[in-house]
């Protein structure tokens, strides 16, 4: 397989320059906030240390980690390093789990995020002569305009279809011949079963790769959504904070995501508040080296990952992150066992005869957590017989038992029945909070 970068004196650079870049960059950026920002520099005050203390990588254990809180305390635009005329676009998180947090860019910001996102869209081999569908949402979620950016960067022709709409994205997708698609993974299945109920079948459209994120998904999602498009489906992380899609990309080698260390310094901290060795997993934190409107200093995402160094088929250098199990605001504990949605969704996932459809219901009746899962049938069993449903049924609640240790209740649904996502899906009802 021969490989394209957009910029392949960054991308393959041997480890030991990447990391004088960091430790240089990483000075820098210590000083900027101190200077800049009065939170920072209070955080830095309390624990004793000034950007001197900073000589590099190294050193980082020393400097205080960011939380989301934080962000929160300093809303909306506390933690800008620049003043306001310097930024030239606000983004918002999506608030998943909470009030959202602000982001500003300045243009230099902005600019290098299309240089990132445009590195991403080589990973997925997509270029000059692509012509890219962006079905992420459009707004203050960095989806849609991160993607764009990117895709424009290359050179590509973009379709702004931002999410929703779907009988319309299928008639643009076959009409304008996209050739990639970048979404939610969820949105992308949405919008594979909707070909199917069209009767659009793969020789009507063009597309070949698909770039999806913003939410956990898992190998075998990847395998049914790229049988059901016939595309390579490659994953995309990032979150808003540090600067939106395209803080890290999987390339074709489909085995982690290349977090591009220029610009974002990993690590995976451990519940001790430690840094922990590459293959471990942990709550996975940044620290922003060449940003300017918002820097943040070791900001715990919350999503547990592990790293690794070893190298990749691509030829790239910079360090892979494994897929997201999920962030730990997502845990479920039933019945004091933690468990992922996506632990459920691969446990779902192994029984056929089932659609990746699924929703969780977690409730409490007396003292006692319980757990629903609901998962749509395949229509190639709906001609079963009840008991045939009962084994399916029961295969299901075994591979529960197995693979994610959890005693659930099933409820095999019709298909089409399950709410359908247009960007993050929602995996949990959890009425236990609203006792
Ligand atoms: P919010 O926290 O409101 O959802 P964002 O829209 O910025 O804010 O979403 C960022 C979060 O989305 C990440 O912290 C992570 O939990 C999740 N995410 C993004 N990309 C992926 C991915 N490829 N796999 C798993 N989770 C992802
Ligand atoms: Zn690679």
């Amino acid at each position: 397989m021969e490989h394209v970068y957009w910029n392949p004196t960054m991308e393959t650079m041997p480890r030991e320059q990447l990391r004088a870049l960091q430790n240089e960059r990483l000075r820098d950026v210590v000083r900027r906030v101190y200077e800049h920002v009065p939170f920072y520099r209070n955080k830095m005050q309390q624990l004793g240390i000034t950007p001197n203390d900073i000589h590099g990588v190294e050193d980082l254990h020393l400097l205080p980690f960011t939380e989301k809180q934080d962000l929160r305390n300093n809303y909306p635009f506390g933690l800008f390093a620049v003043p306001q005329s310097e930024i030239v676009r606000i983004h918002a998180s999506s608030g998943t789990t909470g009030k959202p947090s602000v982001a500003g860019y300045t243009s230099g910001d902005v600019d290098r995020w299309a240089e990132l996102m445009a590195r991403a869209m080589y990973c997925a081999n997509v270029g000059k002569s692509d012509i890219v569908q962006v079905a992420y949402g459009y707004g203050l979620f960095t989806g849609g305009l991160g993607a764009h950016y990117g895709a424009e960067r290359v050179g590509a022709s973009v379709i702004p279809m931002s999410g929703g709409n779907t009988v319309r994205q299928l008639m643009l997708m076959e009409d304008f011949g996209s050739t990639a698609l970048c979404c939610t993974p969820s949105y992308a299945l949405n919008l594979a079963d909707a070909m199917e109920r069209e009767g659009i079948t793969l020789d009507r459209i063009r597309l070949k790769s698909g770039i999806f994120g913003a939410e956990p998904w898992t190998e075998d999602m990847r395998r049914r959504i790229e049988e059901k498009m016939g595309i390579d489906a490659l994953n995309v992380y990032g979150l808003s904070e540090v600067m939106g899609p395209g803080v890290a990309m999987e390339c074709m080698a489909k085995n982690g995501m290349h977090i591009w260390e220029d610009h974002f310094l990993p690590e995976v901290i451990g519940p001790d508040g430690k840094s922990l060795p590459y293959g471990e997993q942990g709550d996975l934190t940044f620290t922003t080296l060449t940003k300017h409107g918002m820097p943040l200093i070791r900001y715990r995402t919350h999503d547990l990952c592990t790293l690794t160094d070893e190298p990749c088929p691509c030829g790239r250098t910079h360090v892979r992150m494994g897929r997201v199990m999920g962030r730990t605001d997502d845990m479920l504990i039933i019945r004091g066992v933690n468990v992922f949605p996506s632990q459920i969704e691969h446990a779902l996932l192994q029984v056929p005869g089932i659609e990746p459809h699924y929703h969780i219901v977690v409730d409490r009746v007396g003292t006692l957590d319980t757990i629903e899962v609901q998962v749509e049938l395949s229509p190639s069993v709906m001609s079963d017989t009840v008991r045939d449903l009962e084994t399916l049924e029961r295969k299901i609640v075994n591979s529960l038992a197995s693979h994610a240790l959890i005693h659930a209740s099933v409820k095999l649904c019709q298909p089409g029945t399950l709410p359908r996502s247009e960007g993050k899906a929602v995996r949990v009802t959890d009425r236990r909070h609203l006792q």
